[in-house]
């Protein structure tokens, strides 16, 4: 019988991608009228979004990480914005016009985070009979304020940080103080998320049934092996939990 759900924020009960997008127009604008036209805006934003995703080379990973350890995430969102200025050939922006654009771009991404339509009522709904556990990866620097820009609190009842816990998904380790939480077996939980390598790999290796939410990626059973269910969309998320719920 279905206990819980353990569910992913990003790109699976939000819509991430839309307050990137939102933020990212922003800066990209704001490169643009600081150097102009032929500046690589677009290209800088990108290299942005992918460095505080930290997706980096063998050098970056030795030169942030330290930055992180010292001075915390926002120094190195920071610096990067530097660092991603003078690759581009420019003087570097100052301190504090880095600083300025860093604190814009969490603005205006926090001002566009939202639940995507109809997944509050559906919390609402499935809350009832089942125990919801959020399990999201990232430094507390990012998480906090979008767990806060909509309130999960309110909607779910336990709510795990990769950044606050020992481990972050595809560990075992985050998925079993879920099962925990909620105080039930591995085969009671379904735990819904978009990333293969992190959701799919990470319920798969503690045998909770898995389902991915697909958006426009390509399946790559390398990644983290085979879903038991998957979803083109969050929106199709509610009729899979009544099926489900009726097994
Ligand atoms: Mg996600």
């Amino acid at each position: 019988m279905l206990k819980a759900l353990f569910l992913d924020m990003d790109d699976t009960l939000c819509d991430t991608q839309v307050a990137n997008a939102g933020a990212m127009t922003k800066m990209g604008q704001k490169l643009t009228s600081l150097y102009g036209e032929q500046f690589d805006s677009e290209g800088t934003i990108q290299a942005y979004l992918t460095g505080i995703y930290r997706q980096w080379s063998e050098p970056q990973r030795e030169r942030y990480m330290a930055i992180i350890e010292a001075e915390g995430e926002s120094a190195y969102r920071v610096q990067l914005i530097r660092d991603l200025v003078a690759a581009q050939g420019q003087a570097a922006p100052d301190q504090a016009t880095a600083q300025s654009m860093q604190d814009q771009f969490d603005l205006d991404r926090i001002a566009g985070f939202d639940f995507y339509p109809g997944i509050e009522a559906f919390l609402a709904e499935a809350r009832k009979t089942l125990t919801l556990v959020v399990i999201t990866n990232g430094p507390i620097f990012s998480q906090h304020p979008k767990v806060n820009a909509v309130n999960m609190k309110a909607h779910v009842d336990h709510i795990l940080i990769g950044g606050e816990e020992p481990e972050e998904k595809p560990a075992p380790s985050i998925f079993q103080k879920a099962l925990q939480l909620a105080e039930c077996e591995a085969h009671e939980a379904v735990h819904f998320g978009d990333s293969l390598v992190t959701d799919i790999g990470g319920a798969n290796a503690t045998s909770i049934p898995s389902v991915w939410i697909q958006h426009d990626q390509v399946l790559d059973l390398n990644l983290g092996g085979e879903p038991k269910y998957t979803l083109t969309h969050p929106r199709e998320i509610p009729s899979l939990v009544t099926q489900l719920s009726q097994l």
